[in-house]
């Protein structure tokens, strides 16, 4: 059976879609996508992604998530706390029958964004619980992991966790390769294209670990032009051309991984 792109971790439900999200989806089709894994940010989100899948039930995946960074007012970021996942926390199990995942969720140690002992601990705080939710419900995780690479996947094996996603991950390949044989999956979105530095890791992880990913509206080839699904076609000929195979097999392969670690997407 030939598969359309799994675009396995991108923000639809986002307010910058919110004009003209009827375009975006079908140029998204038009390029062939087949499915969209909607990752979530933070609890006021939760209705707007499920009210996408109930308009496109057949491409819209539902994750919930809350983020190691929230907004914090105006431009600013700040570090989740355990207040915003108590106030979370009732969604996730009322809607666990429509989630394919628990995400975004994960951690973002950026100095200017994390930058005391207790921020950190905050996150460490909400990610661990989360895993323990997705646990709960039977549902792999969609990660982010910001400078703290490591300490994520050592995290996610202490937790037992081993359905994972790990989303534009920009560790060492060593660390990449530890979480390789914990069976985590890697996904990479069209900004790896923009120079060489991540084709040294798409290079060490086997192609059955890697899934393609846009993390729309963020990430895109240029980082001041507003990213969207349609642009997988750019990681999906990127990675295929790093690893010296077609885009095709890249294509194929990357589905078939993404509709392993997320079974409910797979709307086939
Ligand atoms: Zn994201």
């Amino acid at each position: 059976m030939e598969y359309g792109f799994v675009d396995s971790h991108c923000h639809v439900s986002a307010r910058e879609f919110e004009q003209d999200l009827e375009d975006v989806i079908q140029r998204s089709t038009e390029a062939g996508v087949q499915t969209l894994v909607a990752v979530t940010e933070e609890a006021g989100e939760f209705s707007r992604v499920l009210q996408l899948q109930e308009r496109y039930p057949d491409l819209v995946a539902p994750c919930f998530g809350i983020h190691p960074l929230q907004a914090g007012g105006g431009s600013e970021q700040r570090s989740a706390t355990p207040r915003d996942l108590d106030a979370a926390l009732p969604e996730f199990y009322k809607h666990r029958e429509r989630l394919v995942a628990v995400g975004e969720i994960g951690l973002d140690f950026t100095p200017w964004c994390a930058p005391t002992q207790q921020d950190r601990d905050d996150q460490m705080n909400v990610f661990v619980r989360q895993l323990n939710v997705a646990r709960e419900l039977d549902l792999p995780v969609n990660v982010h992991s910001r400078s703290a690479a490591k300490v994520t996947i050592a995290t996610m094996r202490e937790q037992g966790v081993s359905r994972a996603l790990l989303h534009n991950f920009a560790g060492k390949p060593s660390v990449a390769l530890e979480g390789v044989r914990a069976g985590y999956l890697f996904s990479f979105p069209p900004a790896v294209c923009r120079n060489q530095q991540r084709d040294k890791l798409i290079q060490r992880i086997p192609l059955e670990h890697i899934c393609l990913e846009t993390d729309s509206p963020a990430l895109g080839l240029d980082k001041h032009v507003r990213n969207e699904p349609s642009n997988i076609v750019l990681s999906c000929r990127h990675i295929a051309k790093v690893k010296g195979l077609s885009p095709q097999t890249v294509q194929q392969v990357t589905a078939q991984n993404a509709y392993r670690l997320f079974p409910k997407a797979n709307r086939r």
